[in-house]
């Protein structure tokens, strides 16, 4: 019945999008999402109760999230002079930039494979999206194709996870600073998994007119509150914040939030903890038959399994009760991929536990 009117006025890119899948996880151990498995100490519970009691949700939010803004500069190490906007999870500041600078004919290019967002957020705001693989060897920028690209293409942004989800690499520095210094537009390095990472182009902000760096809170334990921001030069940030809607971030994000980076050690302890396990289950992996581990910065670890196993693999681990991601299904360098989010001790036990099991009978 609403066939017709879908036909007739839902865009044809919009029709074509095959929608962002989010499976079912209830009841498993969940190693597919990048979430902090940890959870907050009970006196923090206590004092965000305690906060709660003197929220008033019968008011707007702050509508800039002013002292949260401050907050997060302090905290974070936001170089003075730069600006900073908030958005729903970074999510939605990659769809803010995107509206600010969509028209026909205008591109988002990105390295692949890479953050599925990018290329979702092009569809939906009508632009061009542009991916340029990665070297095949060791997921690394291929520099001479990024230029050729950005000199045919002339992107209005291009994006670069540093490190990259899924490869979970950090890629060369120096060659993300001649992509800086080539791009006709804007360059968003999007650190999502600085917790995790020994680098960062937050302290380089200002260098290049075009450099804006991206972050979110949901890595480091926050995924629930849905809060990321964009640093990079104010004149530029006040155009996005046009197009940012206002009160993007509720009352409880901002109260959650300034309090959880009051008790900022909490959550860097955690991602301490979670680099450590990154270590030791890289290493368990490694051990398995048929099993490469890449090199990560990341809170996840890729890994390729033999020909034709990761579909195997990944439900073999689904029956034990353990949710990983298979990147096999979208071909190219992630054939025969899977991605597993670095969880508790005992959570990785279980993991490397099921895989040999698993590994065991597929051969
Ligand atoms: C998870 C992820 C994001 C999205 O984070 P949210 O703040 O939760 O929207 C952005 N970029 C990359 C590379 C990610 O992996």
């Amino acid at each position: 019945m609403s066939g017709a009117l879908i036909e007739r006025w839902i865009r044809p890119e919009i029709r074509a999008i095959s929608a962002y899948h989010v499976p079912p996880s209830a009841g498993l151990i969940k190693l597919d999402a990048m979430e902090n498995p940890y959870t907050w100490p009970q006196e923090l519970i206590d004092r965000w109760l305690a906060r709660l009691q003197q929220t008033a949700v019968n008011r707007y939010p702050d509508p800039a999230g002013t002292e949260l803004v401050a907050q997060i500069r302090e905290v974070m190490g936001v170089p003075a002079g730069q600006g900073i906007i908030l958005g729903n999870g970074s999510d939605e500041l990659i769809q803010v930039l995107a509206m600010a600078v969509a028209a026909p004919g205008r591109s988002i290019l990105a390295p692949e494979p890479g953050f599925v967002m990018y290329r979702m957020i092009a569809g939906f705001v009508g632009m061009d999206y542009v991916g340029v693989p990665l070297r095949s060897d060791d997921f690394e920028l291929d520099l001479d194709a990024m230029l050729a690209a950005m000199a045919e293409h002339e992107p209005a942004i291009v994006f670069l996870a540093y490190p990259n989800n899924p490869t979970g690499n950090l890629w060369d520095r120096v060659v993300i600073e001649r992509i800086i210094e080539a791009a006709p537009g804007l360059v968003v390095i999007d650190e999502a998994y600085a917790p995790f990472a020994a680098d960062s182009f937050l302290p380089d902000l200002g260098r290049w007119p075009n450099l804006l760096v991206m972050r979110t809170f949901s890595k480091l334990g926050l995924a629930g509150l849905r809060l990321g921001y964009l640093s990079g030069p104010p004149e530029l940030l006040d155009e996005f914040d046009k197009i940012r809607l206002p009160y993007n971030i509720n009352t409880l994000t901002q109260m959650t939030a300034a309090l959880a980076l009051e008790h900022i050690e909490i959550f860097d302890e955690q991602a301490a903890w979670i680099r450590t396990s990154r270590a030791e289950l890289a290493a368990a992996l490694a051990g398995l038959p048929g099993l490469e581990v890449y090199p990560s910065e990341a809170n996840f670890l890729l890994l390729r399994t033999e020909p034709g196993q990761a579909d195997v693999l990944h439900r073999k681990l689904l029956d034990a009760g353990i949710l990983i991601k298979n990147l096999s299904p979208s071909g190219g360098l992630l054939a025969d991929c899977l991605r597993v989010t670095v969880g508790t001790p005992d959570e990785n036990r279980r993991l490397v536990e099921a895989l040999w099991a698993g590994l065991d009978r597929a051969q």
